[in-house]
């Protein structure tokens, strides 16, 4: 186990990684299918990509298991393996980070709308995330992450699993969680998620939760610039809690039926600095970031935590 992650975000600022769905289309993985299965099917798959991301300096890697909840993985008719899929993820980022550096766990959001809106019941979310929770503290993880979220109550039900997960393996307090939104721009106003949600609202429940990190990632028509005030209304809000940022390469565009993304690892490692002072602990990157901004990142953050 690496030294507890909250105390040394205390000192210095910590490096996470870039996009993981864009690295394995590129190995391999086709449109549309589960990427979560390759923690088992392909593990060596899943580790060179996450090998380049400690190569280029992560200090923290995400686990393949985004999708790894039973109603995710039931799109691919896979929800019976969500709990060895989530075990696996955690144990393969294990390997390639080591004793050393951390593995932050993956739940993403399980992709419906829940009652009474949607059509899926709140019982089953939680008990999917759950699960999923549960596999990835067996498989050894230093925090779980509650990421992409855009509706509170989904997030709720995320944080809780995590929470209890973390607590009957009497790791509380080991374990950290983070809550992560994604944000979308807005005609005038703060950015606000899909289903409507600020950051100073988010960031208010997070810290009622008792969630240890909170986090932006992903996004609509936001770049690393928006970021910085993203991060500074979580500031605002509640001050002094630690708070984490991960922004695409920009907004994505088709390009001949292709994602293009625009932000050069050299423009996003100059909005870093913004995102520091803005109150950001740990920074990375989210869609259409690749080792090569991650590599820009860690010199910027390294003069960032030298005070030069
Ligand atoms: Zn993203």
């Amino acid at each position: 186990m690496p030294q507890a992650l909250l105390d040394v975000i205390q000192s210095r600022v910590l490096l996470c990684d870039g996009a993981m769905g864009t690295q394995l289309q590129q190995a391999g993985l086709e449109a549309g299918g589960c990427g979560e299965a390759w923690n088992v099917d392909h593990p060596e798959r899943v580790k060179a990509i996450q090998q380049r991301y400690r190569d280029a300096g992560s200090d923290l890697i995400i686990t393949n298991t985004f999708g790894g909840c039973r109603i995710t993985l039931g799109r691919h008719d896979q929800q019976g393996r969500a709990a060895e899929l989530n075990e696996a993820g955690a144990r393969v980022a294990r390997e390639v980070m080591g004793a050393g550096r951390w593995v932050i766990g993956d739940i993403g959001p399980f992709g419906g709308i829940m009652a009474p809106l949607g059509d899926v019941e709140p019982e089953d979310v939680a008990a999917a995330f759950l699960e999923q929770a549960r596999a990835l503290v067996r498989g050894g993880v230093d925090a779980i992450i509650v990421e992409t979220q855009t509706a509170l109550e989904e997030l709720e039900l995320g944080v809780e699993a995590a929470k209890r997960a973390i607590g009957e393996a009497g790791k509380t307090g080991q374990i950290a969680v983070i809550g992560s939104m994604a944000y979308d721009r807005t005609k005038s106003g703060p950015p606000r998620t899909m289903m409507g949600v600020t950051p100073a609202a988010a960031a208010e429940k997070m810290a009622a939760l008792g969630v240890d990190i909170i986090a932006a990632n992903c996004g609509t028509k936001i770049g690393i610039t928006e970021y910085a005030d993203i991060v500074r209304l979580y500031s605002e809000a509640v001050p002094g809690k630690p708070l984490m940022a991960q922004p695409n390469a920009g907004m994505p565009e088709i390009i001949d039926d292709k994602i293009v993304y625009h932000e050069t690892p050299e423009m996003m490692a100059a909005g870093l600095q913004a995102l520091v002072d803005a109150g950001a602990r740990i920074v990375g990157g989210c869609c259409g970031t690749t080792p090569e901004h991650i590599r820009h990142f860690r010199r910027e953050v390294d003069r960032i935590n030298s005070g030069r």
